[in-house]
């Protein structure tokens, strides 16, 4: 039943789209392009849809933006209409990467392209191309900050306390994050030089599921009740800015912050305009910019390749086996920011000085 309703569906909208009801007249002979974003809860993914919706319709398409509110069973829903409608093109930035396989495949036997944006989807086939940030390298920057801000190097033979968060379980990159972390931070941890007093040095055991800074919170004051009491915690590995918010308030409610008690080295991902204002108060230390106007430019250029059968251009394709295949991608350069570089934000439009309240 549901494959024939969704059959007709194809057919009604499929005439649509020819007779040309659901398009502007002008302008948007390109057809529809869908774009799935996973939150309107954090900005980057408003700017994310918000610039592609613009950079579409430059090149002369019309664009059906949804987002799935973190709510796998939206997203799955929402690309069901895209196919549904006869969009000719498909966005997507999963929610749960091993989520689409179904209605990927359905999209694919319509003749439609899908692109991954940011976040690979997993075990199908059916995804043709993937714009990203080079994953692996945002965490080594984030490990290698901490390695530097405490001066492991220099200071041999002390030890420091550190506490690990990752990303949501069911995103991708949240492995690319850890593992690039990691990277960076396993050796001091095997000499002792950093200790995770929780023990709780498994990806499993510091995920934070759909990246909720609440969640956050409440995982960072037990483990400060449970194992710190009076010791100090000198660094927290946190793989997104939404998620440094939450440590830091959980720290801010057991003194961190105040007089004698500096914040520990806390890190971040996606500058984004409260954490950059934390880091600019002295409470968050650093986070990863990833310029997404340059991601969406990045997979605007790739879906109006598809669309035009021309081969898109792509700088990795080895790296991204989404079990299924190797999907060719693009990925972009993250950059590290704190205090001191953070008016290149500012220098390069990604925020506003007026915002920071001329703290810049
Ligand atoms: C993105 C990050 C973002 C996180 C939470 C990840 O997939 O790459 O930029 O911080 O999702 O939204």
């Amino acid at each position: 039943v549901v494959a024939a309703a969704l059959a007709l569906g194809l057919t009604a909208c499929g005439q649509e789209a020819k007779g040309g009801s659901r398009y502007r007249p002008g302008g948007s002979g390109g057809g529809t392009v869908g774009i799935a974003m996973p939150t309107k809860a954090s900005e980057r993914w408003l700017a994310d849809g918000r610039n592609m919706v613009r950079e579409f319709a430059a090149k002369g398409y019309r664009a059906d933006l949804q987002y799935g509110d973190d709510r796998v069973e939206n997203q799955v829903a929402q690309l069901e209409n895209m196919v549904a409608k006869g969009h000719r093109l498909l966005v997507v930035a999963a929610i749960d990467g091993s989520a689409l396989t179904d209605v990927l495949r359905r999209a694919k036997e319509a003749g439609i392209g899908v692109i991954a944006y940011d976040r690979l989807v997993l075990g199908t086939p059916d995804v043709d191309y993937y714009a990203s940030f080079d994953n692996a390298r945002v965490g080594r920057l984030q490990g290698r900050y901490i390695v530097a801000k405490l001066r492991l190097e220099a200071r041999a033979d002390e030890r420091f306390t550190i506490e690990l968060f990752a990303g949501s379980p069911d995103d991708n990159n949240t492995r690319y994050f850890w593992n690039g972390a990691l990277a960076e931070l396993r050796p001091y941890l095997r000499r002792g030089q950093l200790v995770v007093r929780s023990g709780q040095t498994a990806l499993n055991q510091a995920t934070t599921l759909r990246w909720d800074g609440g969640t956050a919170q409440k995982r960072m004051d037990d483990l400060l009740s449970t194992y710190y009491g009076t010791a100090r915690l000198d660094a927290v590995l946190s793989p997104y800015d939404g998620i440094s918010l939450g440590v830091i308030s959980a720290l801010k409610s057991v003194g961190y912050g105040g007089a004698g008690r500096p914040y520990p080295v806390v890190t971040g991902q996606d500058a984004e305009l409260a954490a950059v204002k934390s880091i600019l108060a002295g409470q968050q230390t650093q986070t990863v910019y990833k310029d997404t106007r340059k991601l969406a430019r990045q997979a605007v250029l790739m879906g109006d390749a598809v669309l035009h059968g021309r081969k898109p251009q792509v700088n990795d394709v080895k790296t991204y086996d989404n079990g299924a295949r190797v999907v060719p991608a693009f990925l972009l350069d993250p950059v590290s920011v704190d205090r001191g570089n953070a008016r290149i934000l500012v220098e390069e439009g990604y925020l506003k000085a007026a915002d920071l309240g001329g703290a810049l």
